[in-house]
């Protein structure tokens, strides 16, 4: 069996060790005679999946007692309507921070049902900093601060969180949960799509302070209201089961080697590897500023469109797969979340080193 390397910004890599235990427990899961996939999420067994994984979590991600986790459906981009559903109840005011697509996608929904307003942004150029930001021009009275802590997309990450004091920050980290350690408690609410570096695609976790929680607007509907799942244990219905399932074996992975610290230190020393050459080579750059750079994201450039298509088009005969970077920056990101071993960073720095002596000039 020959698998590739999966540079993929989402879904990506799972652990491999994983995929074997998910494999190994397909048709018979832990002796139920039962599949995760077909198995009631009232059933006692379900039930212990989806404790296990919560308490898991709360524990490599050092939750607070005072916030609930939840295990949502929609896809990050669901979080988008509902932060300002739940949140935005107060003054009906929020302030955000443009670093990319998926803020200004979470700004522009906002804008819907209050008033949104952007702080400072770095379109200017094409998103590749984090903005310095003045905290004489925070709204005093927002109901809350939005920020993604990670721009997919663009491959930064913000290393300084605004200093909001008592306005809630609420971030998106899609694309760097549990990438390292995190201090909940200087969030009111945090929330990942599952599919970048937890599960498969269906699961969305919300970490809301409890305080948030029951002051929707009343037009909310059910399902889109954080009271209904937090009252619930996120069994109001029917949950995302396989992925909730699959991101359990995933904290429990994580557990076992080292917890989020030893997550950091990985990723750190694979990004590490990909940026130092990237700051060495002749052909290929880096586009983000160094301070502002992800662990997680890595876009790079040629500079030329044709010698950008043939490198992704090379990589991936030789199994270094979906490099093709986003369309509104081009040329390449290579995606290195946890499950990415060093190995696979090592093979796309010799692919590259070795492409870069045939394509110099
Ligand atoms: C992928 C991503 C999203 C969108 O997630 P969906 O689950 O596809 O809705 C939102 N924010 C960030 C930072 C992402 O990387």
């Amino acid at each position: 069996m020959a698998r590739v390397y999966n540079f993929s910004a989402g879904p990506s890599m799972l652990p491999e060790a994983v995929l074997k235990q998910a494999a190994d427990e397909m048709l018979d899961y832990q002796g139920s005679g039962q599949s995760v996939l077909e198995m009631s999420h009232r059933s006692k067994v379900f039930d212990k999946i989806i404790k296990d994984a919560e308490a898991n979590l709360r524990e490599i991600m050092n939750i607070p007692d005072n916030y609930k986790v939840l295990f949502l459906q929609g896809g990050g981009s669901t979080q988008f309507a509902m932060i300002p559903l739940n949140l935005m109840n107060k003054n009906k005011k929020a302030d955000f921070v443009i670093t990319g697509q998926w803020a200004n996608k979470a700004y522009q929904e906002a804008a819907r049902y209050g008033e949104a307003k952007i702080i400072a942004s770095s379109k200017d150029k094409t998103f590749s900093y984090i903005p310095k930001l003045d905290s004489a021009d925070f709204t005093p009275d927002a109901d809350y601060f939005y920020i993604c802590l990670n721009n997919t997309i663009y491959g930064t990450k913000w290393n300084n969180l605004p200093e909001t004091g008592d306005v809630p920050l609420v971030a998106d980290i899609s694309s760097n949960i549990l990438s390292e350690p995190i201090d909940v408690s200087k969030f009111g609410l945090l929330f990942a799509g599952a599919q970048k570096n937890v599960s498969g695609a269906g699961l969305t976790i919300v970490i809301i302070r409890e305080d948030l929680i029951g002051n929707a607007m009343d037009f909310t509907p059910t399902m889109l209201n954080y009271k209904t799942h937090a009252d619930a244990d996120s069994l109001y219905n029917t949950p995302p089961c396989y992925a909730i399932y699959i991101a359990g074996l995933v904290f429990e992975w994580i557990k076992n080697n080292g917890g989020l610290e030893a997550m950091k230190a990985a990723n750190e020393k694979k990004a590490k590897l990909l940026y130092d050459y990237l700051d060495s080579s002749k052909l290929f750059k880096g586009t983000v500023v160094p301070e502002d750079r992800s662990l997680m994201n890595v876009p790079f450039v040629t500079g030329d469109a044709d010698l950008d298509a043939k490198f992704v088009k090379e990589s991936t005969a030789v199994g270094l797969v979906n490099l093709k970077g986003h369309r509104s920056v081009g040329g390449m990101r290579a995606s290195i979340y946890n499950a990415m071993p060093y190995e696979g960073v090592e093979a796309l720095v010799e692919f590259m080193k070795k492409f870069e002596a045939e394509n110099s000039k």
